[in-house]
Parts: C-alpha cells; structure tokens; sequence
C-alpha cells in the first residue's frame, strides 16, 4: 500500500508558532462527514491552521462530492490523502457497510502516526469522530498532541457512550442489558438503545464500549447542541455527574451548512424550485436520512398516509444504505398510481436535496424525520416542528431530546427496524394531519429555533464555547 501522502504541505516547520495547527480525522457515512465539514468550515474563520485526512476510496458518490467540495471552498486548509487498508468483508457476513467502514478505519489507524507526524506545521492538536477514537487517542497522546472528539449525536447520547462500559462493569455479568440510569441525565429504557448495544458480541457493541472508554481520556468533546437544547445533559456531563472527570465539553451547535452545499442544491435541485410554488408552510417534509433504508412495505405505508392526510407533501425516498447503490425508480417501490394520484401536490425524488435549504423554506410546516441528529439539529435551527419516527441507532434517544425540548413530538410506540410491525397509513396520515394543524407545536419549534439562533450569535453560549475551544488549542 502507498504511503499517506500530504498535500498542500509546502510550508515551512515552524515549531514555535502560537498558530494552532488542528488535524481533523473523520469518519464515514454522510451523517457523520457533514458535522465534519460544517464545524471546520465554522473553525476556519478563526486563527488555526486546518489538515483533513482523507480516507480514499470513500463509501459514496456523496461522500466524494463532498471533500471535494470543502478542499474547493477553503484552499487553505490542507488535504491529507489516506489509502486504507483492505479489509475481508467474509469475517463479518451481512454487517452494514458503514459499520465494515469503520473497522476498516480502525484498522488502518496504526498508519495514521506517519501521517500526522508528517504534516506541516508541526501539528498540535486532533479532532476525530467517536467511532474511531480508541484507535486515534493514543496515537495523538504518543505524538504529544491534544486530541478532541467531535461527537456528532446529541448531549445524551454522548452520556449514554461514556456511562455504557461502566454500567456493563456493574451489571450481573448473566443479566441482559436492561433500562439504563445514566446518573444526573435520565433513565433510557432498554427498548430506546441502538438495537446492536443489546447483543455484547455484535462488532458495534465492542467498538461503541472501546471508544466509550477511550472518549473519557480525551482532551476535549465538541457537541453539535446548545445550552437551552439540551440543559440537563451538558450539565451532568460538566459536573462530572456521568463520569468524574469527564473531558471539557464544547457545546458549539447549531452547525450551519457551508456555502457550496446551498449552491450545489440550488443548482441541482428541481425540489426547492417546486417549493417556492407552495404555500407557507403548507408542505410536510419527509426524509429518513441516508443511512437507514424503509421497507418498501413500511414505504407504500408511508405513501397512503401521506396522500390520505391530504396535505402537500415533499418527500426524499431511499432504497438501499448506499447512495451510489440506488437502482429502483420511485415508480418501481410505490407504483404509478401513487405518483399519478398526488401529482401536482406532492414531490417525489431520489436525488440528494440540500435539506438545510429545504428546511429553511418558508412552504415546509412539518418534517416527518427518522430523527438522526444532524436532521433535527437542521430542525431546530430552522424552527420546524418534527414528528419524529425513529429508524435505528441513536435515533429513539434523539427522540427523547425532541420531546423534551419541545420541538416537536416523538412517536415512541411506531416501530423501527427489527420490530416487524408496519405503521399504517391511517396511523401515519392521521398524525400528520394533526400536527399540521397545531399551532401550539409550531410556536414551540419556532421558539427553540430562536433559542438557537441566540446561541450561535455574538455573546451566546455556542459562540462562547467556540472561543473556549479555540482558546484551549491555542493554549497546547
Ligand atoms: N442530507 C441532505 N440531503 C439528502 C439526504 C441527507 O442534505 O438528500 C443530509 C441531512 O441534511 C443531514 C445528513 O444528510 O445533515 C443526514 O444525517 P442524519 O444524522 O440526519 O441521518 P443519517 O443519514 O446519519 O441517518
């Protein structure tokens, strides 16, 4: 295998500089590469030199688009190619491929020293996502550098992280894993944990407690939430109230998108443009994210509720976890009928949609979300009530930040995957109705939205957390 190259590293050394010189090593998946590239584009308007490492082939044609992208709009910031290691797909048989992503990178970390070492300046500090910190921890302590998580779920899911190894130390070690006190934060019932933390001998249980453990000696956790989000959580993690001594947290959310991922929708996107000929706030906006495909059962479900609700819809339909793995039409899942049937008062597409955009879009009233925490921070932001209708993963704890904070509601009984029910259209269809017609929940969500946009202005508390950041990297 080719040794990492280092692009853009012309500079010369210059040990002595106070300039923080931050080397950021993500992960995959879009849900966790767009915080990624957001919170550097916000650091970047500040005094600290930037590295990204790239880790080459990328799992999607998104993906792709996207580093090539951020490498576009900030020609400063330096390109660190990583070529990773093959791995054997047949030791894990039927895992997901984001989850085989980041054995894969796990794998390769040991490669990562040389890398970081080479680049130029002389690196200070890095910034790695949580499925790969075990492996990048103790690779920075080596080098000497501070290292930093940015954690791209919420406040309670990074309790959850760092409490969970612990609770398994105090758990009957014959005992399932049940509901879950996480001290000073709440009880998450058993039924709310990502599926795979119920089963010890899943790949993703022993990468989630390695990283869980490894996250507590880290320098520093940056969270894409706010103070007013999420209050009770930051405070248990700060007070030391889940783990005593639990690293500086950084609570520095909302991320906002960077300007070429707004270009690039309004240049390619057929769906704001169908969007500007709505009404306010008259659209439900329906999207699952791109990790988590919907049965096509659960699909056509989805379709009658939607038309039976009568009201305007825009909907991002997904077939399969990859995007460049898309074969089948709109047409083939949900037949002609449906698409003939709504025409006219509802759009359906496969195309990747800024989704910032959309939700910023004065026609969207409602977003029917699998609630994945990039989607409702992009919720909150916007001041859009959610109906949350979680998926998978860390989506049912998002769902009791949703309830909590007012946003919207969390439909903690609609099934996810492998619970084998359907939620019927009528279910769904009904409970959408309702929601377009409360003006309660919208002044709520409207009211958080501005609780947001406080927080990252001048003097709020996501702002005040930046400078703290960058404060702590310049003090390396
Ligand atoms: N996204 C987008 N356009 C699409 C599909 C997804 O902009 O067509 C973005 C969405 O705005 C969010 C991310 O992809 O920022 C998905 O992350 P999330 O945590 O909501 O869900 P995941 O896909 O990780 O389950």
């Amino acid at each position: 295998m080719p040794p990492p190259t280092v692009l853009n590293s012309g500079e010369p050394d210059a040990r002595c500089r106070a300039r923080p010189h931050v080397v950021f090593v993500p992960s995959a998946g879009m849900g966790h590469l767009l915080p990624f590239f957001r919170f550097i584009g916000a650091l970047s308007a500040h005094d600290v030199d930037i590295s990204v490492v790239t880790v080459l082939p990328t799992v999607s044609a998104a993906e792709a688009d996207h580093f090539a992208r951020l490498f576009q709009d900030f020609p400063s910031i330096r390109r660190v190619d990583f070529n990773l290691l093959p791995l054997d797909a047949s030791e894990f048989p039927g895992a997901d491929p984001f989850l085989l992503r980041w054995e894969a990178l796990r794998r390769s970390m040991h490669l990562l020293a040389p890398a970081i070492a080479g680049v130029r300046p002389r690196a200070t500090a890095v910034v790695t996502d949580v499925t790969l910190v075990s492996h990048v921890n103790p690779i920075a302590k080596d080098l000497r550098l501070q290292c930093h998580v940015l954690f791209i779920s919420s406040a309670t899911m990074m309790s959850l992280c760092s409490y969970f190894p612990i609770y398994l130390d105090n758990k009957d070690a014959e005992a399932d894993v049940g509901d879950i006190d996480i001290p000073g934060v709440r009880r998450l019932k058993r039924s709310w944990l990502p599926q795979p933390l119920l089963d010890l001998d899943k790949l993703f249980t022993k990468q989630f407690i390695d990283n869980g453990r490894e996250v507590v000696k880290t320098d520093g956790v940056l969270i894409n939430t706010f103070d007013a989000l999420e209050p009770v959580a930051l405070a248990a993690l700060r007070d030391g109230k889940v783990i005593r001594g639990f690293p500086s947290v950084f609570a520095v959310g909302p991320y906002s998108s960077l300007a070429s991922e707004t270009k690039a929708a309004d240049a390619e996107s057929s769906a704001l443009a169908w969007l500007n000929q709505q009404p306010a706030r008259s659209v439900v906006y329906v999207a699952f994210g791109n990790r988590y495909h919907v049965s096509n059962d659960q699909l056509r479900e989805i379709a009658a509720g939607l038309e039976a609700s009568g009201c305007r819809f825009l909907w991002i339909v997904k077939t399969t976890a990859v995007d460049r793995d898309e074969a089948a039409g709109v047409r083939d899942v949900l037949g002609d009928g449906f698409v003939d049937r709504v025409r006219g008062r509802g759009m359906v597409t496969k195309a990747w949609v800024d989704q910032e955009a959309v939700l910023g879009h004065p026609a969207v009233g409602l977003f029917l979300s699998h609630s994945g925490w990039n989607s409702v921070t992009e919720a909150v932001a916007a001041g859009v009530p959610l109906l949350a209708w979680p998926r998978a993963g860390d989506h049912r704890v998002a769902g009791t930040v949703v309830a909590s904070s007012g946003v919207g509601v969390w439909m903690e009984q609609w099934s996810w995957d492998g619970e084998e029910w359907l939620v019927s259209g009528q279910e769904i269809g009904g409970k959408v109705k309702e929601m377009m017609a409360d003006a309660g929940v919208r002044e709520r969500a409207a009211k958080v939205g501005e609780q947001a946009a406080k927080a990252v202005a001048e003097g709020g508390t996501s702002r005040t957390s930046m400078l703290e950041f960058v404060a702590k990297l310049k003090a390396a």
